[in-house]
């Protein structure tokens, strides 16, 4: 069969585009996935997203060592399943500060990726629990809730912590701004996770020209001239070879890169040394990963015993200026976030469950650039995934910056009731080498890995255009986290949700 549109990818930006792509019942559209639809219960359990992680239905990907991180591997989960790295998930819809797609528009020369050109995406995209407002949807497909009383004491405490050192109030991560203090507003509905599959794609499953192909992984890509001519694909262990007039990859910040490299598109001299032959040649491909990381963190020994989250664990992410903590309108520098139940690196032993609480810490906008490459032309061959932790002077002075601020806040009044003492790095701790040092044995990923199919102007710069094209081909697109080209001050997940929107309606 040839379809209309082919769409590598079933995850998050995966699920908007077969959905929205097949309101067109004219379009006959192909979704392929590696992966089946969920049917583990715990992945709709809001509370059990840190410990699925690592199951049959996660790709399990790890980075090389890190040199930035005491020489850690970092664990990197991905979704093998309808719905992909939402399925997984920790559920805050956080969209970014307007500056941070000021950047974008930059980027590209196109308004449309300015926080105005993006909103009525946003807006599209979600169904928000107060209803709609100037910068609210209350019509889409995601849920997005703003709780209220179901916050953790523990946490609520930490949020007034917040306030009394000067934090302003926000209230709600989505308006545009994001410095002070706000609960997370939360992809649930009726105490369950949703998923984008959840969202777009359950509604859209029986339409008779949505073609959903589990269980496919795609190899390769086939290029003829300026064209993909088609995709060769396993499934359930036979090879296949499906053609389409469009083809968009939304395999994800790591495989959508991948599959360009295995098919011939990128940095010659690297594909050269791999004995593949190159098509395109394009510099960025896999360049330019990035990535926020966490301190896990300011630990702290708690004096009464913590009961466990209602919601995801970690209920406010603190967005600040670490130079003024009071500053409302700028692009914040550092996050905090409260975590209510035992959080440490792999660093350090696990407390027991209702005995400390965690103060994370991390840099909004890190400036260190990875890079992902193949070792080998298959599929099977491994990824060398090398995000450059904490490279820069910027990224390691903020994360100290961070560090003392998490430890203001965990000193405030308003967290006595909770505070028998600091636990990680301890009080003993004081000089900047040291905490240096603690940062980074405590870092891990918040996982959020973009930028390795950046947008921009030219195949020099980037990999996409500005209409989210692959440099060179006629009828080739990426649409996931990969062609973001520096990453929002907060997770990606709410702004990816609207690049696809957006990509969809303006095809
Ligand atoms: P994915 O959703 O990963 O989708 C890619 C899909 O492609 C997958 O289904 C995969 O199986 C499929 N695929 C890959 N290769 C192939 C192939 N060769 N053939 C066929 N199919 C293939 N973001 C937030 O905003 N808030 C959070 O709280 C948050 N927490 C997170 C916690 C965890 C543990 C993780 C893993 C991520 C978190 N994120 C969060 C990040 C967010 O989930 C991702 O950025 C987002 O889901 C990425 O979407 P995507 O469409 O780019 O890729």
């Amino acid at each position: 069969m040839h379809y209309d549109v082919l769409i590598i990818g079933g995850g998050s930006a995966g699920s908007v585009l077969a959905s929205r792509f097949s309101e067109n019942p004219d379009c006959q559209v192909a979704l392929l996935e590696a992966g089946i639809w969920p049917t583990d219960p715990d992945i709709a359990n809001p509370a059990m997203w840190p410990l699925i992680q690592g199951r049959d239905y996660d790709w399990q990907f790890a980075t090389v060592p890190q040199s930035g991180t005491a020489n850690r591997v970092h664990p990197w989960p991905r979704g093998r399943v309808m719905g992909g790295s939402s399925c997984l998930h920790a559920m805050a819809h956080v969209r970014g500060h307007q500056e941070d797609f000021a950047a974008w528009a930059k980027a590209t020369g196109d308004e449309h990726w300015s926080w105005q050109g993006l909103l009525p995406w946003f807006i599209k995209s979600e169904r928000f629990s107060q209803g709609a407002s100037a910068v609210h949807g209350d019509a889409g497909p995601l849920d997005v809730w703003l709780p209220d009383e179901e916050v953790h004491p523990l946490v609520k405490s930490y949020m007034q912590a917040g306030l009394n050192q000067g934090a302003p109030w926000l209230g709600d991560h989505n308006g545009g701004l994001l410095c002070g203090v706000a609960a997370n507003s939360l992809t649930i509905r009726d105490g369950k996770r949703v998923s984008a599959a959840d969202a777009w794609l359950t509604p859209a499953r029986e339409r008779p020209n949505l073609h959903i192909l589990l269980n496919t992984d795609v190899e390769k890509l086939l290029i003829d001239q300026q064209r993909i001519s088609g995709v060769v694909c396993n499934r359930d262990g036979v090879t296949q070879t499906l053609r389409a007039s469009t083809v968009i990859l939304a395999a994800g910040a790591l495989a959508s890169p991948a599959l360009l490299m295995r098919s011939g598109i990128g940095s010659a001299s690297e594909l050269a040394a791999l004995g593949i032959a190159c098509h395109i040649p394009l510099e960025q491909v896999g360049k330019n990963l990035h990535d926020h990381l966490l301190a896990a963190g300011n630990v702290w020994l708690a004096r009464q015993p913590i009961a466990p989250t209602r919601l995801q664990h970690s209920e406010s992410l603190m967005y600040l200026n670490a130079a003024d903590i009071r500053q409302t309108a700028a692009q914040p520098d550092i996050v905090l976030g409260c975590v209510c139940a035992p959080s440490v690196a792999d660093s350090f032993p696990t407390p027991q469950p209702g005995s400390t609480y965690t103060l994370l810490c991390g840099v909004t906008r890190p400036t260190s650039r990875g890079q992902i490459r193949l070792t080998g032309a298959h599929s099977r061959d491994n990824l060398l995934i090398d995000p450059a932790y904490l490279q820069t002077e910027y990224d390691r002075q903020t994360f100290l910056n961070a560090l003392k601020i998490a430890r203001q806040i965990g000193n405030d009044a308003a967290l006595s009731p909770w505070r028998e003492k600091e636990w990680l790095p301890g009080a003993e701790i004081q000089d900047d080498a040291a905490l240096s040092d603690f940062i980074a044995r405590a870092v891990i990923t918040h996982h959020h890995p973009v930028g390795t199919c950046q947008m921009g102007k030219t195949a020099e710069d980037s990999v996409v255009d500005n209409r989210l094209r692959i440099h060179g081909l006629d009828n080739g697109y990426v649409v996931d986290a990969s062609v973001i080209p520096s990453i929002t001050s907060g997770p990606v997940h709410a702004a990816l949700l609207a690049i696809a929107e957006s990509f969809a309606g303006r095809f």
